[in-house]
């Protein structure tokens, strides 16, 4: 466990972060806002731990631009940006809701605060399904819906997902918050017309690598020495290997791999009723005086 290193990756994506949520992004392309952050977190010292994530609207996350994406973000949008920052591998996980349409504030708010009050009741022993319950009891107050269906999660060393869930709902079980290890929190909220749970949809722009076993092609093994390389076992874009490769070339070896179960294509995530979601991320560490939140803001 390098808490300096989770502290470092922390304080970047947070800096960056704060970046994100003054700026007015009306009229940028996805394009132009994922390789922006990227660069910003580059700049400041990290590697990037995942593709910058812009999902808008009834998209709630795992929308990464493609190369080029013109996709723009309208004066009626909410967007989710969701960043991460690394620091030979130990995972800074933040996002931020920018919304454009005045309608929908109450539900950023909504999602600000839960985390907030989840945040403030962390340290060691504390129980994931408590946390849960907080979060659930601060949006349904709000008059709002938490997203059942995608939870917080524990963070290993080049691993974002790394087995444990911290629910956005109460539920029955679960795990106790141990001291010196990295989670983070994500409340994800949708209006009371929502379903309150998040389908897969069709569209899948970030891959990750499931297996290093060779398969016989050797442009297609050369890529995968390359993502493993670049990227370890963390998330990636199309766009982050068409420098190496010609982008027609890259799509094509990228779904050979993903045929060949080499490397997973994670689809994006959209709310049942299509209603609009909002999101809030920080990453901690428990400790012996209660919490260290890695990616709180400067
Ligand atoms: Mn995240
Ligand atoms: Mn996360």
């Amino acid at each position: 466990m390098q808490i300096e290193d989770y502290v470092k990756a922390g304080k970047i994506a947070a800096e960056v972060r704060e970046m994100v949520r003054t700026k007015d992004w009306i009229g940028k392309t996805v394009y132009d806002i994922c390789e922006e952050i990227e660069g910003e977190i580059k700049k400041k010292g990290a590697k990037c731990a995942f593709p910058v994530n812009t999902s808008i609207n009834e998209i709630a996350a795992h929308y990464t631009a493609e190369p080029n994406d013109p996709l723009t973000i309208k004066d009626t949008d909410l967007l989710k940006i969701d960043l991460g920052a690394q620091i030979n591998g130990h995972i800074a996980d933040t996002a931020v809701t920018v919304c454009y349409d005045a309608q929908y504030d109450g539900l950023v708010q909504a999602a600000e605060e839960a985390l907030g009050n989840a945040m403030s009741m962390i340290k060691a022993g504390v129980k994931a399904s408590d946390i849960g319950r907080t979060i659930e009891t601060t949006i349904k107050q709000l008059g709002y819906k938490p997203i059942a269906n995608l939870s917080g999660h524990s963070l290993e060393q080049y691993t974002i997902h790394a087995g444990k869930s911290i629910p956005n709902i109460w539920s029955i079980g679960g795990f106790s918050l141990s001291e010196n290890s990295a989670y983070a929190c994500e409340p994800f909220v949708t209006t009371e017309q929502g379903g309150g749970f998040v389908r897969n949809g069709q569209i899948k722009n970030i891959f990750g690598l499931n297996s290093r076993k060779k398969t016989k092609n050797e442009e297609a093994d050369k890529l995968l020495d390359f993502i493993w390389e670049n990227f370890n076992m963390l998330p990636f874009a199309l766009r982050w290997i068409t420098k190496e490769w010609e982008e027609k070339k890259a799509k094509e070896l990228l779904d050979f791999l993903v045929k060949k179960k080499a490397v997973q294509a994670y689809p994006v995530l959209i709310e049942v009723n299509e209603q609009r979601v909002a999101q809030a991320e920080h990453t901690f560490i428990p400790n012996e005086n209660g919490v260290t939140v890695t990616t709180a803001a400067p």
